[in-house]
């Protein structure tokens, strides 16, 4: 396994310059057919996401690849742990969201890039999305609520967008109160 670091828009001392440029970067697509070297970059990120069991979804630009690749969890969402089956997850290669339909819904998400904040986000219920799968087959897919959420969460990654650019409510602890009012300059 070659799995690499979460980048992070802060950590303990604050702003992390350095991994903010990366993940501000909007991430360019891999060459179709797949070459080697795209191969290569997949499985990095698969396994990247599979040593995380913190994680829901995991975007390349997040371990410092500014390429159009995301993996996420299918299922078991409940008590995360470990990925075993690997039907509980997928990956999608230059993604593209065709179809966006249904009465937006609020819903308060997290990152492994924005470290203990939440953040609350409205998002389409459905979605239909173009892509090619880890093989490099080509999928049309329709994703549902939670699903399609964190789709829209990953392949917000790949623009460079992250959950403090909502707008919406931040929410974090309490203990941590004075490092974001800092950091967010209330
Ligand atoms: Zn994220």
């Amino acid at each position: 396994m070659s799995s690499k670091r979460v980048l992070a828009l802060w950590d303990e001392k604050g702003e992390n310059a350095k991994d903010t440029s990366i993940l501000r970067k909007k991430s360019v697509e891999l060459p179709v057919p797949m070459d080697k070297e795209s191969r290569e970059i997949i499985q990095i990120l698969i396994d990247s996401f599979l040593e995380r069991d913190d994680a829901v979804g995991l975007a390349a630009p997040q371990i410092g690849i500014n390429k159009r690749i995301i993996a996420f969890r299918i299922k078991g969402f409940e008590g995360k742990g470990e990925i075993i089956d690997p039907d509980d997850f997928e990956v999608l290669i230059n993604p593209r969201i065709t179809q966006k339909r249904g009465e937006m819904v609020k819903g308060v998400e997290g990152c492994l890039s924005c470290p203990d904040i939440q953040v609350e986000i409205i998002r389409f219920p459905e979605i239909k999305v173009r892509a090619l799968n880890a093989k490099g087959e080509k999928i049309n897919k329709k994703y549902l609520d939670y699903v399609a959420r964190v789709i829209q969460h990953e392949i917000d990654h790949l623009d460079g967008k992250l959950i403090v650019d909502y707008g919406g409510d931040i929410y974090y602890p309490k203990s941590k109160q004075l490092f974001f009012e800092k950091l967010f300059k209330y």
